[in-house]
């Protein structure tokens, strides 16, 4: 079976640091995969790789069995990648809907995204009531569920998710990792980075830990909460 997403040997730098170094990593259809590490070790930056934001040094990413290292930003949502990013960088003098609208910035079915709002809506009662609201004026926890919702907009098949739980209480933290789960049941792959390695465990099928832009250890996401390195480092 292709992996829907293969990243080979990947290396990334800014200037003179070096982010990634010979990163490989696959996240099959269908899976949640977490992406695990320290302040700094890299994570966004992968993400940033993959929605083709920074440039690789070195290295190849594929999706769905095409290489997409030199592809543009647009054409990797138009295939299917869409990403949610850390800081819930919304555009805050912009409303709710019509940050949805702009998350559906690659299609032109207007009734399939008028549907895809409502079913939006649907699945964040929170969003629906503040639909004119502007984003800015939203708490955290309805910050992240717009920024989810908006990459969900492009109707992605791999979704990419930079610390999803970042600076949350854990009653919203819990939440957030709920729809991650309905997300995952209703079949939409998910590239989780989290800082809270436990709760980003527990959600996944598999894992990767990275350390000071290497991967140094992979498994099971069972394996890894019983890992004693991972629990000594990441788990408290
Ligand atoms: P965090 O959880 O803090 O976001 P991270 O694991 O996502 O950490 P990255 O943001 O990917 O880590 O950063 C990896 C390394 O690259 C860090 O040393 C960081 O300082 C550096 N870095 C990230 N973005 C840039 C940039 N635009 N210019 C220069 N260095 C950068």
């Amino acid at each position: 079976m292709t992996a829907l997403l293969e990243i080979k040997n990947l290396s990334v730098n800014y200037g003179g640091i070096q982010a990634l170094q010979d990163i490989n990593l696959t996240v099959q259809a269908g899976e949640v995969v977490t992406l695990i590490g320290a302040n700094g070790a890299g994570k966004t930056t992968t993400l940033r790789a993959i929605s083709r934001l920074v440039p690789p040094r070195a290295g190849a990413i594929s999706y769905d069995g095409r290489d997409i290292s030199r592809a543009r930003p647009d054409e990797v949502v138009r295939l299917g990648i869409a990403q949610s990013p850390e800081g819930r960088r919304m555009l805050g003098r912009q409303s709710v809907l019509d940050n949805l609208k702009l998350g559906a910035y690659t299609r032109s079915d207007r009734a399939g995204i008028a549907a895809d709002i409502e079913q939006q809506f649907k699945r964040f009662p929170r969003l629906a009531e503040r639909r004119n609201q502007l984003a800015a004026t939203l708490s955290g926890g309805e910050q992240q569920m717009l920024a989810i919702a908006r990459a969900l907009m492009s109707r992605p098949r791999l979704l990419l998710l930079d610390e999803p739980s970042l600076g949350l209480a854990p009653l919203v933290v819990r939440e957030i990792f709920a729809i991650i789960s309905e997300l995952h049941a209703a079949g939409v792959t998910i590239l989780l980075v989290e800082q809270n390695a436990n709760l980003a465990l527990q959600s996944a099928d598999r894992g990767y830990v990275l350390e000071a832009g290497r991967l140094t250890i992979e498994g099971p996401a069972q394996e890894l909460l019983n890992d004693e390195r991972v629990k000594r480092a990441y788990l408290g």
